[in-house]
């Protein structure tokens, strides 16, 4: 019997006016994800659905559910919109299951069919109890909440419902930059971005042989996590230690970090430049440490009006970890490889910087020629989870 995924949308819906490019870009995102199965995509304004080949069924959930703007999804029977072929599958695929109480709710949005929902409710509901023993009906807590949707070429019967991840579809809003780090707040950041739509580009800065090359495959294997709620992602690897010796070398200790932060934010301006970011998102979570003070923060900002998202930016360390946790990247992010930040902290960084002084510090050297030699430097790799998505990448 042919069952397929049947997708809700969720959150999209409200989007009224952009309705149709916010399902177009999710079924782009889906045929893309799903390029190597064997399936059959359709859509329209409330649902999607996807035709399956039954041994393909856990991976196909497993992709399904990390896909930005899916809100929930079922795997359903499907039928034609015949009484008494939507009456055989029902008895047919529901005698395989065991469940004492269970209520049927009906939908209609094919108007020519002859029986009103509620009647039909009773129709389905007398079978059922006329066919398997020991069975109730129960409209409050059934065991087995079964759904018929009946449309017009087809019927759709399913008793499951699986979490999507919610969330706009990725690429419905313009690209960012996202600062990631091997921390655990920055592919939180990361995957909160991507939840709204947004997609991005990431930037690792590296101070070699001050930072290791395991920092730098801990970086790739956060990436590659974060790829999977998307394609790809091209990461570009900064050679920052150019800029971070000089900054020991001339400027006062206790300043080091803020103006490393300032050297940073500098090098993230020009790359939203050249890669057409619109935006820079990164970890940082108020009153984590000295540099996220909102002092700190100000004085660090200072350097770039392109606006700066924080997704994790009120949250608590906790509420960070939990979401680390849920996409896997928590225990490949407390791997402890030194990162450029922690490899030369001073022992008491400044709490509340003053602009002037991190601006006539950081005066003490020629940083414009390093940050411009940096980025011609610049390493980039693409990042994917898998081998699959040059085939789409045109529809993303
Ligand atoms: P994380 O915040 O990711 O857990 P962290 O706590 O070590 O790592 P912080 O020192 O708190 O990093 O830095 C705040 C944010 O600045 C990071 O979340 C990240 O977005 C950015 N950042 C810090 N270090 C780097 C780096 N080496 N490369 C890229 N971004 C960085
Ligand atoms: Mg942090």
């Amino acid at each position: 019997m042919n069952r397929v995924i049947l997708i809700k949308y969720g959150e999209l819906s409200t989007k009224k006016g952009n309705r149709s490019f916010f399902i177009n870009t999710l079924y782009n995102n889906i045929c893309s994800k799903l390029v190597n199965y064997d399936v059959k995509i359709t859509k329209d304004r409330a649902r999607m659905t996807i035709l399956f080949k039954d041994e393909d069924l856990d991976n196909i959930k497993d992709i399904v559910s990390k896909i930005f703007g899916i809100h929930t999804f079922h795997v359903a029977f499907v039928c034609s919109s015949d009484v008494d072929d939507i009456k055989n599958t029902l008895l047919n695929v529901i005698s395989d299951e065991k469940f004492k109480s269970f209520k049927i709710e009906t939908k209609r949005s094919n108007k020519q069919f002859p029986i009103h929902s509620q009647d039909f409710n009773k129709v389905l509901g007398g079978l059922l109890l006329k066919n398997i023993p020991n069975i109730t009906v129960d409209v409050h807590k059934p065991d087995m909440w079964i759904k018929v949707e009946i449309r017009d070429d087809e019927t759709y019967i399913y008793y499951n419902t699986y979490n999507g991840c919610g969330g706009y579809p990725t690429g419905t809003q313009a690209k960012g930059m996202l600062m990631l780090s091997g921390g655990i707040d920055s592919p939180v950041a990361g995957y909160l971005a991507m939840k709204r739509g947004v997609v991005f580009d990431a930037v690792y800065f590296e101070a070699i042989p001050h930072t290791s090359l395991d920092a730098r495959e801990k970086v790739i294997t956060l990436c590659k996590k974060l790829s999977s709620y998307t394609n790809n992602i091209n990461l570009h690897i900064v050679n920052f230690t150019p800029i971070q010796e000089e900054i020991y070398k001339h400027c006062r200790d206790d300043y080091v970090i803020t103006i490393m932060r300032r050297m940073m934010y500098r090098i993230m301006d020009k790359l939203c430049q050249k890669y057409n970011g619109l935006i820079i998102i990164n970890g940082e979570s108020i009153g984590q440490v000295a540099s996220q003070t909102l002092t700190s923060m100000s004085v660090i900002n200072n350097v770039t009006n392109i606006p700066v998202i924080r997704p994790v930016g009120c949250m608590d360390k906790l509420e960070i970890i939990d979401i680390a946790r849920k996409i896997d990247t928590y225990e490949t992010s407390i791997l402890p490889y030194e990162d450029c930040c922690t490899v030369f902290v001073p022992k008491h960084p400044v709490i509340n910087p003053k602009l002037e002084i991190a601006i006539e510090e950081e005066n003490k050297f020629d940083y414009t020629s390093l940050i411009d030699n940096v980025i011609d430097s610049l390493n980039t790799i693409k990042i994917s989870n898998d081998a699959t998505e040059d085939k789409f990448k045109d529809l993303l």
